[in-house]
């Protein structure tokens, strides 16, 4: 049990990365607050993770919005006391190409991908830093260290993510605070069950490992993030992406 007792905030957890991270966190014993727009769908991720002997908390929440998120972290310390783990995962995609992109479309990704984590993170530094001690992932992704044609705005929102871990990593590591960044790859979810299977093919041939990745491969990493044996490890980023970026 490498979490057992911690307490974990996991955002856009009702389905993808996310789920597959609050569920591999409540196996390892934390108590989990799933949090996402979505409520519906977080509650019964909340019910698989209560069915794991843990406590499972769904929390309605719109990472982009200042009140949302007060409250959000308000109902997590008052039902669990503290916050060791945050987890910035919410995350969406609007994609076209630079000139085709509206305003609305760059707004709506950089709000919830990199507001969302700036939010969030602010929240959980406050209760965090009392504690003197804390553990922020954020979900990046390849394209922040590759670009992707189409994905002006989400390939920023992501490359922003890592400017936000370090400087977190920096002004923090003084209170006991560790930020790093997970960067996935392809990973079979909802975000890439929108691909063509000809796009699919395409990308297939970029990944020296010859597939996409499992949820559970980008779990994998957080853990070991979130778990005392990365207790040396702060401000850096690993990548889960079967060899596209090296
Ligand atoms: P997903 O299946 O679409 O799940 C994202 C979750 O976030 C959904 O439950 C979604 O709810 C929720 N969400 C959306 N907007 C939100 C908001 N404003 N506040 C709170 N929750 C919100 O996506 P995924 O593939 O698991 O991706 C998870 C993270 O990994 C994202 O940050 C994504 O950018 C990143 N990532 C994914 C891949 C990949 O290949 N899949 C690769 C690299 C990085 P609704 O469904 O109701 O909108």
């Amino acid at each position: 049990m490498r979490l057992q007792g911690k307490k974990a905030l996991i955002t856009g957890a009702a389905q993808g990365i996310g789920k597959a991270i609050a569920l591999a966190m409540a196996k390892e014993g934390a108590d989990i607050g799933i949090a996402d727009v979505n409520v519906e769908s977080a509650e019964k991720t909340a019910l698989e993770i209560r069915g794991l002997g843990v406590k499972g908390v769904a929390i309605k929440l719109d990472v982009s919005k200042q009140e949302d998120v007060s409250r959000a972290f308000e109902s997590v310390t008052k039902e669990f006391g503290a916050l060791d783990i945050l987890v910035n995962n919410a995350g969406i995609t609007r994609d076209t190409v630079l000139l085709r992109m509206k305003e609305e479309d760059w707004d709506a990704v950089l709000n919830i991908n990199l507001k969302g984590s700036f939010l969030c993170s602010k929240e959980a530094v406050k209760i965090m830093a009392k504690q003197r001690s804390g553990k922020i992932i954020s979900i990046s992704s390849v394209v922040a260290f590759m670009g992707n044609p189409g994905q002006i705005n989400y390939s920023a929102s992501k490359a922003g993510l890592i400017g936000l871990t370090k400087t977190i990593a920096k002004e923090y590591a003084g209170r006991g605070i560790r930020a790093n960044a997970v960067a996935p790859g392809f990973i079979q979810t909802a975000m890439t069950d929108v691909l063509s299977d000809a796009v699919r093919e395409e990308m297939k041939k970029a990944i020296p490992l010859g597939q996409f990745g499992a949820s559970e491969d980008v779990a994998n990493a957080v853990l070991f993030l979130a778990s005392k044996e990365s207790d040396y490890i702060t401000g850096q980023v690993i990548h889960v992406n079967g060899g596209m970026y090296m």
